[in-house]
């Protein structure tokens, strides 16, 4: 599953150099998750970077965006082949 970003957001900026696949954009009102990109951190790290940093509590799970561990980490090593 890809994170999604809440209403709660504040914009503080804190989440976005965390992401290992710049997966997270300035939006016109709060901070944007590409679920394309978005990996729950699997392949980097063992646990969601944002989730840990964001002091609103703002980011979840998106039950949108469905994936297996073993999908999470084939979209990770695809983000980086290149
Ligand atoms: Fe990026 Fe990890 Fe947050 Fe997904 S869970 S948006 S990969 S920091």
């Amino acid at each position: 599953m890809a994170y999604i970003i809440l209403e709660d957001c504040t914009g503080c900026d804190r989440c976005v150099d965390d992401c290992p696949n710049e997966a997270i954009t300035e939006g016109d009102e709060i901070y944007l998750i590409d679920p394309n990109k978005c990996t729950e951190c699997v392949g980097a790290n063992e646990e969601s970077q944002c989730v840990a940093v964001c002091p609103s509590l703002a980011i979840e799970l998106d039950p949108n965006y469905q994936e297996s561990q073993e999908e999470l980490l084939a979209k990770y090593n695809a983000l980086h082949a290149a």
